[in-house]
């Protein structure tokens, strides 16, 4: 029961060791080896559970494997591998920092997108390249729209903390986002949604956004 177990490759595991990630929290023992496997995902996770860890660790770790995969080369369109959604600014900036840090030396580039902010900076990073977008669903309507962002390549999708993105009114922007990964061509998307509660709306867009899904509440 140590991350040490858990085959995620050499450049990830030693990040984790790195962080002093030693003992995989309930959250992180169940939600990765079911997201290794390919499976999609909805889990009962609060804030301090690890679920950060718990979305970031199949999805490195599955990009380190997939980096070859050829994308299209827009002008000035980025095709980004893997999409996670939060609400806030600041739970973005967190996300962004810690998925950064699991990323070191893995070749693995994440960028972070928010509103409420000046997008110049963020089209900058973004034309450097992304393997991993993190985003609020506002501002990231706003880069699909300037065809500046492309969800056509997308495979791991993370939809955190869902019950405060649908709380505060971002249900239309969710599933505009998702219908742009549904657009052919397309390969297989893997989702792992994360919800410290299970009302009827999420429900709802668990059955719509995931497929075959395993439920999990720690
Ligand atoms: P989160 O719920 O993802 O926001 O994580 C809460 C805090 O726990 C963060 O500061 C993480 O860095 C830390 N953390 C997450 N997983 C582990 C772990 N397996 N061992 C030690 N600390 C962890």
């Amino acid at each position: 029961n140590t991350f040490a177990e858990i085959d995620l490759g050499d450049a990830l595991n030693q990040n984790i060791r790195r962080c002093k990630y030693v003992k995989p929290t309930p959250v992180q023992r169940h939600a990765i080896p079911i997201s290794i496997a390919g499976r999609d995902l909805m889990a009962c996770a609060q804030t301090g559970s690890g679920k950060t860890a718990a979305f970031c660790f199949p999805i490195i770790s599955g990009i380190m494997r997939e980096q070859y995969v050829q994308r299209p080369r827009g002008a000035r369109t980025v095709y980004p591998l893997a999409l996670i959604l939060s609400p806030t600014r600041e739970l973005s900036c967190q996300i962004h920092e810690e998925a950064r840090k699991f990323s070191y030396q893995t070749g693995v580039k994440v960028v972070v997108a928010y509103g409420g902010a000046p997008i110049n900076h963020q089209l900058r990073e973004l034309e450097r390249g992304v393997d991993i977008l993190v985003a609020t669903p506002g501002r990231l309507v706003d880069l699909l729209e300037r065809a500046r962002v492309s969800l056509q390549m997308i495979r791991y999708l993370a939809l955190d903390e869902a019950d405060r993105m649908l709380d505060m009114g971002f249900e239309p922007q969710i599933r505009k986002i998702v219908e742009q990964m549904d657009m052919p061509p397309r390969g297989v998307r893997q989702t792992m949604l994360f919800s410290a509660t299970f009302p009827k709306e999420i429900q709802r867009m668990a059955s719509d956004f995931l497929a075959n899904y395993i439920f999990l509440a720690v």
